[in-house]
């Protein structure tokens, strides 16, 4: 029996026309849309009640990357940016800041919902205590984590790591907000590879889950 779960996607776009058309297909797609037009409008909203948020990077209040900065900062809601600037640092400035997906303006609207579809899919939205990647499963309640059938001793620094890259499987996490997660407050970023080094060698036969992508950040693979 699979009830399922009301699902909150925040659109954040300042174009009538566009907003309205996304906002009919999201809503179409069964998903409660709270559109709002303005970056401050985002950054007051509470993020972690959403499955998904779709930003514009184009605002008229606030540069879209900060408002990426600052949803980062607040959850690990995955992160669809909409963005009219086709030159290719952005890509990695974005993932740099988090963000999930990218879709360039202009877009088909079937293009945008079925990227949402693909994000929506995947189970780690629906809120489980449990987040299971291959043969890892965290319990969330208990901070627990288990590879097979075997207890791995974590950290907290490496378990926070860890349930960070689970979230969003598939999608870098970046370095920046994996040390701010892990790490203490004064301690560098440069520390980061080490504290990953560890977790992958508790993590025995399921270490190969986390990747590194050189420079931006780390990400854990759904299948190795
Ligand atoms: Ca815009």
């Amino acid at each position: 029996m699979n009830t399922s779960p009301i699902l909150r996607v925040l659109l954040v776009e300042d174009d009538a026309a566009l907003g309205e058309q996304v906002r009919a297909g999201l809503a179409e797609e069964g998903l409660v849309v709270r559109w709002v037009r303005m970056g401050r409008d985002a950054i007051a909203a509470r993020t972690e009640r959403y499955a998904l948020v779709i930003l514009d990077l184009g605002l008229p209040d606030i540069d879209g990357w900060d408002v990426l900065r600052h949803l980062r900062s607040q959850a690990d809601v995955p992160v669809l940016v909409l963005t009219a600037r086709s030159d290719p640092t952005s890509r990695v400035r974005g993932l740099d800041l988090g963000a999930d997906d990218y879709l360039t303006k202009p877009f088909w609207p079937d293009e945008l919902l079925a990227r949402v579809r693909a994000r929506l899919r995947r189970p780690q939205l629906l809120r489980s205590n449990t987040l299971r990647v291959g043969d890892i499963a965290i319990d969330l309640e208990r901070h627990e984590v288990h590879v097979g059938e075997s207890l791995v001793a974590l950290t907290p620094g490496e378990h926070a790591l860890l349930v960070a890259l689970a979230r969003r499987p598939g999608a870098v996490v970046s370095r920046r907000r994996l040390a701010e997660l892990a790490l203490d407050a004064d301690a560098d970023e440069r520390h980061l590879d080490a504290h990953v080094s560890r977790l992958r060698r508790k993590l025995g036969s399921a270490q190969h889950a986390i990747e590194t992508v050189r420079r931006v950040g780390y990400r854990v693979r759904e299948s190795w």
